[in-house]
């Protein structure tokens, strides 16, 4: 593919820009979702948005299809066979040369592993501020507002940057993905041969996790539990349920911590965002830090033996009964219909 190459000190100014993960031959997904609130900001602002994307070579990656699609005006690559393996100083120094040279107006990562790594460090390297797990963003009088749930994560704080670029991480699965029919513009970034690409890091080894990651943030069912299914057996229920539903399990972060399921499985401020089509709560009370991640789910069904839970409140349907028992009668059900 040839691509369209324009000089470091060249590139046009002024825009927005998003960090567009490309790591071990893939594009993160969580890529795509920050560009869907993104688009509109852009847009409004009468500005680009510019997927930036860190790459040792555009043949390794799996899902370049999925690029050609996305929300972005622009793609911009930088290529280079000493990013191959992710290298926090050097990728955060290529980073703070492209916004040095393309003076954005906005810089925004999703909140992964890497995404949360290189953030705090190019605000650092640049001096900027920088916004944490963000869950929504919002233009108001031309000002980008970022809110995050914050103070032991009880309430939800609004944020507006004092610096330019604004800069923020942007919680995984907060937003959905949306595509487009325009291809964007792809161009490659020439860096001066000046620029130095040593790293201080040696990868000798990698280790990739041997956790399965479950599919909860793409799940369009979830079965979700809480304290109130009482032990780790009740919450086991939970599982023969999603299999007959073809759903995910959720949790809330008691029920993790005493080990009922495993960290990954935990939604809210401390975990995983949702969105399912259809979200079912089985004895969970709705504390802000779980519904701000679930809140944005189409349909959601409370299962409590308490009918001022905050989660019945919200609830499109609640049924006021034992968690347990409802669960049993649930799968017995199913397993008659099948
Ligand atoms: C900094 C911070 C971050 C946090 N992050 C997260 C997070 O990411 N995710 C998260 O989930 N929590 C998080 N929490 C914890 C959160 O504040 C709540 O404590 C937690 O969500 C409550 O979990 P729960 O609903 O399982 O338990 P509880 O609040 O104890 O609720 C149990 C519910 O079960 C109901 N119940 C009892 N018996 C039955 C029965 N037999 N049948 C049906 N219902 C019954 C009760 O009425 C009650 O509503 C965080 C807290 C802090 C301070």
């Amino acid at each position: 593919m040839v691509l369209e190459e324009v000089k470091l000190e060249n590139l046009e100014k002024g825009h927005i820009l998003a960090f567009g993960e490309c790591y071990k031959k893939m594009i993160h997904p969580s890529s795509f979702e920050i560009l869907t609130p993104l688009k509109e900001i852009s847009e409004s602002l009468r500005k680009k948005l510019i997927l930036i994307c860190l790459t040792a070579s555009l043949e390794e990656t799996e899902n370049f299809e999925d690029l050609k699609k996305c929300l972005a005006d622009e793609i911009w690559f930088i290529l280079n066979p000493e990013l191959k393996d992710f290298k926090d100083d050097l990728w955060a120094r290529v980073l703070a040369e492209i916004v040095k040279n393309s003076r954005p107006y906005g810089f925004f990562f999703p909140a992964t592993i890497i995404g949360t790594s290189l953030a705090p460090r190019l605000a650092g390297i640049l001096k900027l501020g920088l916004c944490a797990h963000v869950n929504s963003l919002e233009l108001k009088d031309n000002q980008i507002i970022m809110a995050r749930p914050t103070y032991g994560e009880n309430v939800i704080a609004k944020l507006i940057s004092k610096s330019v670029p604004v800069m923020a991480t942007i919680s995984l699965g907060t937003f959905p993905i949306n595509y487009k029919n325009k291809e964007p513009l792809i161009k490659k970034v020439i860096f001066p041969e000046t620029f130095s690409w040593e790293s201080k890091l040696k990868i000798k080894r990698f280790f990739p996790t041997k956790k399965k990651i479950t599919k909860l943030s793409a799940a369009k069912v979830i079965v979700a539990g809480g304290r109130g299914l009482k032990n780790k057996e009740n919450f086991q229920k939970l599982f023969e349920l999603a299999k007959l539903l073809n759903a995910e399990v959720g949790a809330t972060r008691p029920v993790c911590y005493e080990g009922w399921a495993e960290e990954e499985r935990m939604i809210g401020v401390s975990g995983v965002t949702v969105r399912p089509k259809v979200y079912i709560g089985f004895g969970i009370s709705g504390a802000l830090q779980h519904t701000v991640g679930m809140e944005n789910s189409e349909f959601i069904i409370a299962v409590n033996t308490d009918k001022e839970a905050p989660l019945v409140k919200i609830a499109n349907v609640a049924f006021i009964t034992d968690a347990s028992i409802l669960l049993d009668i649930l799968i017995e059900k199913l397993k008659t219909m099948k």
